[in-house]
């Protein structure tokens, strides 16, 4: 009793943190990194944050003897004073190109930097301000381009000065930190007449004549494309042959730097080192209750509870071991409410389906995990078995998941005192019929229009029909066995495909 007492004690105790951990407010599950140094997270909270920086893409390192973060739009760069700056990314050595990805931008233009006003000259902030009102206008060629709107309004009161204090010359200072001065004259993209271009020395303002949105490109994630070779578009690729930075991320080599001469003083080890993610889905939920079974005394057992319990525990452990766990339902509910996400005029479990691919979708997950346990009419049959999906360009990596999970569940199973029948990893076309696939494991097909973007399975560790299976359900150190199982195969799923 005693025992029971203290462990209570420990299992009120331990959640709290884990919580607070997992709703870590400087970590993005959008790109897996978080902004956990200091002077890196105040200057982006107090300069407009995600609006203005986008998602972190790496992690601090050292480039070019410096102390660096790249984000989508910005590199913020940390001075050997502690104090952080913007890199100007579109400068000669970082990004000066012109075309990426199908879009071509203004170059900067000789004339325009001619007339720029020096830095240091007396007077400077206000000539620069003058400089940005008439290079950056707000209409041009009668179009409501927004230019200048969109420089002024980068950095708001609030978050700049969040003791109320608002200083608005200092407020505009800070733009001006963030876009630095015009480059270019608007231009129109050559290939799209939609689209009106500004250069300015730390990024490309982008007008969309069909929204009538202005923003920032993604451009400083292009400058991590360069370094990785990773999602570098072609005409990219080809102008940025030459750069220093081209290819230079291996982590084979000493401080990740293929070519050290090219990149003196820089360490990319850690550049981009992520968490890996998990999507842990609990089957059913809600009025849907997947698999029953009464037992004699009366008591029912369900599956959408199962599932719940054995997911949660999962997701706690694999935050034990370093892995970002999300899960898809916390509650005895359903995702979606009354959406047809399917657009198919109906509202049904389907739609319930897509809600749960487009979350693990949305964050980017690097696996889906799909909790369930089994049930058919046949109450004699029993075992471990997991599903995935052929027809898939990451079908390799699906086997993987389900051979280690298969064979993880079925040896947790063991240790925990409960042989079970192995009844192997199993592709779901051998069971559903030629062609036809799970709807959180298949490719797009008529039925699913939006299909997961990540390898999967679905496990089902124990049967919920048969008696004996049941009765071992209903005992916690199997549920803890089942959730340690899948637990240890997703370590070693990613220690064979390490995520970068
Ligand atoms: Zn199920």
């Amino acid at each position: 009793m005693l025992c029971t007492l203290v462990l209570g004690v420990l299992a009120l105790a331990v959640p709290a943190s884990r919580a607070a951990a997992q709703e870590n407010a400087r970590f993005y599950p959008q790109t897996g990194y978080t902004i956990a140094d200091g002077a890196f997270w105040d200057f982006f909270r107090q300069r407009g944050g995600l609006r203005t920086f986008g998602y972190p893409v790496s992690n601090p390192f050292v480039l070019s003897g410096f102390r660096v973060q790249i984000f989508q739009r910005e590199i913020l760069q940390q001075q050997p004073d502690g104090s952080v700056t913007m890199m100007n990314i579109l400068d000669e050595g970082l990004m000066p190109y012109t075309r990426i990805n199908g879009s071509t931008f203004p170059a900067a233009d000789p004339e325009v930097l001619a007339r720029q006003p020096q830095v240091g000259a007396p007077d400077y902030h206000v000539k620069a301000l003058q400089f940005v009102k008439d290079y950056a206008p707000d209409m041009w060629q009668g179009l409501k381009v927004n230019f200048y709107q969109t420089f002024a309004n980068s950095v708001r009161a609030q978050e700049a000065f969040p003791d109320g204090r608002v200083s608005p010359g200092l407020l505009l200072g800070f733009n001006l930190e963030i876009w630095g001065l015009p480059t270019s004259k608007p231009a129109f993209d050559p290939a799209n007449a939609g689209f009106v271009y500004l250069r300015f020395q730390r990024g490309i303002m982008h007008f969309d004549t069909s929204t009538g949105t202005t923003q920032g490109l993604l451009l400083a994630d292009y400058v991590k494309s360069i370094l990785t070779l990773r999602t570098l578009p072609p005409d990219l690729d080809s102008q940025a042959r030459g750069s220093p930075l081209y290819g230079q991320f291996d982590p084979r080599m000493v401080s990740s730097v293929k070519q050290p001469r090219d990149l003196p003083a820089s360490d990319l080890s850690d550049a981009f080192r992520r968490e890996p993610t998990v999507m842990v889905d609990a089957g059913h939920g809600g009025r849907e209750t997947g698999a029953t079974y009464k037992f004699p005394d009366g008591s029912m057992l369900m599956e959408k509870d199962l599932n719940l319990k054995v997911a949660t525990r999962l997701a706690e452990l694999l935050r034990e071991g370093g892995i970002n766990a999300m899960q898809s339902r916390t509650a005895d509910s359903q995702l979606n409410g009354s959406r047809d996400l399917t657009a198919d005029g109906k509202v049904n479990l389907s739609d319930e389906l897509q809600a749960r691919v487009d979350r693990a979708n949305e964050m980017r997950a690097d696996l889906l995990v799909s909790v369930h346990f089994n049930g058919v009419t046949d109450a004699s049959r029993r075992g471990t078995q997991v599903f995935y999906a052929d027809g898939r360009p990451f079908v390799d990596r699906n086997r993987a998941l389900a051979e280690l999970t298969q064979s993880h569940l079925v040896k947790a199973l063991k240790e925990a005192g409960y042989e079970t029948i192995d009844r192997k990893a199993t592709v779901d076309t051998i069971v559903l019929g030629h062609g036809a696939h799970y709807f959180l494991l298949g490719p797009a097909s008529e039925h699913v229009k939006r299909p997961t973007e990540m390898p999967g399975i679905i496990g089902e560790p124990l049967f919920v029909t048969n008696p004996d299976d049941a009765n071992a359900l209903r005992q916690d150190r199997i549920q803890a066995a089942i959730a340690r199982g899948y637990a240890e195969a997703v370590k070693a799923y990613f220690k064979q495909f390490p995520v970068t």
